[in-house]
């Protein structure tokens, strides 16, 4: 074949990428190169600069979807660009996050008495300063209107040690003393009676976590309610729950449903969930839904237009795409109850397996089964004549790829070190076999190894909030 002059830039895109120019020079890091190049050398060369990174459906520490269906994504990248504020401009996805909010709150009981709100997020850490700002101006609201002085002292927020970094964000963040309550060895929940000896005045709400995210353990929000309930009736300055159902709030409903934690009790006002954790969407999408509007103070809702008139709506963020969201429905209508139910199940079931099999090894303390949520949480046992720690094993672990993070617990419990296995929906059982395999070998190795010395344990931390 022949070529000329015109052909210069067919030859060009058709090059192999390796062997290219801009692959065959150090591209630069921390500016913005002066010429363009390929699309196919810029995506490869971004691909591979991730290579090397954790693989994520071996990522055991992530609460966060790693799986969505081909369907999924597909439609999810079709509508990349709808920016789900745009309510006006695209109102059948208003219609889609509107259809998903009352999808929740009939999953989470919402009484047909009252009128229940809600709105997507990006994920919970949203949901959880709209529900707490949302605690914090209803209260003053109400504690004004008593005569109380809401200068005086700084309002507070209960909860227990095992909360997750986005309350001490709210905190920070809107001004609030944080009352914590430490979470003991034989309980690893809300102690309710310490719980109800912090409230004051100035207590803007209690915080109950179904699905701490240490342990996975859930805090008992029924007996809460009762204490509560009983407490309310003695005083004028009512106390209400906000529930952080982030892992939860998609799972319990579905794997025990007869479970009270929810809008079921008269003193939950507000919950959050995270639709990328076992709502079973990728990373980016959160719910919250107050169970009456005359919790969600006026001040806190903004209107944005929609078809020539106004909708409400309440969020931190502005601009953001609708994918995530579109996706959520998507699961909602391709899954129903039957198919959460399923995959639920099914994930259960390996969570139990897992810990099953790691009891049967002997040297551990198995802190949480996966009886409620499908987390695994375990300790080495005390007094074994051992010389490597969790955080040698999670080393070896990582030889294999598997990424399960070893952590102290918090406060009070600081000594105690643990390592936590978060099984999600695509962790098969074939998978999870794979998995222990590794485990036992990763034991084998390490009792026959002579370790110069037995390591100190440090406690260190290593990503096991999300
Ligand atoms: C994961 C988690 C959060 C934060 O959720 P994001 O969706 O990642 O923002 C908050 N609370 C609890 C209990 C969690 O497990």
């Amino acid at each position: 074949m022949l070529y000329g002059e015109e052909d210069k830039a067919r030859i060009q895109s058709t090059a192999p990428i390796f062997g290219s120019k801009e692959e065959g020079q150090a591209i630069p890091l921390y500016r913005l190169g002066e010429a363009s190049m390929d699309p196919r050398i810029a995506y490869r060369l971004v691909k591979d600069e991730l290579l090397d990174e954790g693989n994520a459906r071996q990522n055991l520490a992530t609460f966060c979807q790693t799986y969505m269906e081909d369907e999924a994504i597909l439609l999810m990248s079709e509508t990349l660009e709808k920016n789900a504020i745009d309510k006006s401009e695209y109102p059948k996805t208003a219609e889609i996050e509107n259809r998903c909010v009352n999808i929740i709150a009939d999953l989470w009981n919402a009484p047909k008495a009252e009128k229940y709100i809600g709105t997507s997020t990006i994920g919970s850490s949203e949901s959880c300063m709209l529900a707490g700002m949302a605690l914090k101006f209803s209260w003053r609201k109400r504690a004004e209107e008593l005569g109380l002085n809401v200068m005086a002292q700084k309002p507070n927020l209960i909860m227990s040690s095992g909360y997750q970094v986005c309350w001490e964000k709210f905190c920070v963040y809107w001004d609030i003393e944080m009352r914590v309550v430490p979470m003991e060895i034989d309980h690893m929940s809300l102690n309710i009676d310490q719980t109800m000896s912090l409230i004051d005045e100035y207590t803007i709400g209690i915080v109950g976590i179904l699905g701490i995210t240490y342990t996975g353990k859930f805090d008992d929000i029924a007996a809460l309610d009762q204490r509560l309930t009983a407490y309310n009736n003695t005083t004028d300055y009512k106390v209400f729950i906000h529930v952080d159902a982030a892992s939860g709030g998609f799972f319990t409903p579905f794997v025990n449903p007869e479970l009270v934690w929810d809008f079921r009790l008269k003193t939950v006002i507000s919950i959050n969930a995270s639709g990328h954790k076992y709502g079973l969407v990728y990373p980016g999408i959160g719910w919250v839904i107050w169970r009456d509007t005359s919790y969600l103070p006026e001040e806190l809702v903004f209107n944005v237009s929609y078809l020539g008139g106004e909708v409400p709506t309440m969020a931190i963020n502005f601009s953001h795409s609708a994918s995530q969201l579109i996706g959520q429905y998507y699961n909602f209508l391709r899954l129903g109850v039957e198919g959460y139910r399923a995959i639920h199940r099914r994930t259960k079931d390996v969570a139990l397996f897992i810990s099953h099999e790691i009891t049967n090894l002997g040297l551990f303390d198995i802190q949480n089964s996966g009886e409620n949520l499908p987390i695994v949480c375990y300790s080495l046992k005390e007094g074994l004549d051992i010389n490597w720690t969790l955080y040698e094993l999670a080393d070896r672990l990582a030889m294999k790829g598997w990424q399960v993070p070893t952590y102290p617990l918090p406060d009070n419990l600081e000594n105690c070190v643990i390592q936590r296995i978060v099984c999600r929906a695509d962790l098969g059982f074939n998978m999870a076999q794979e998995f222990k395999d590794d485990f036992v070998e990763a034991i084998d190795y390490l009792q026959k190894v002579k370790l110069e010395s037995p390591k100190e344990v440090k406690p260190r931390s290593q990503g096991f909030t999300h």
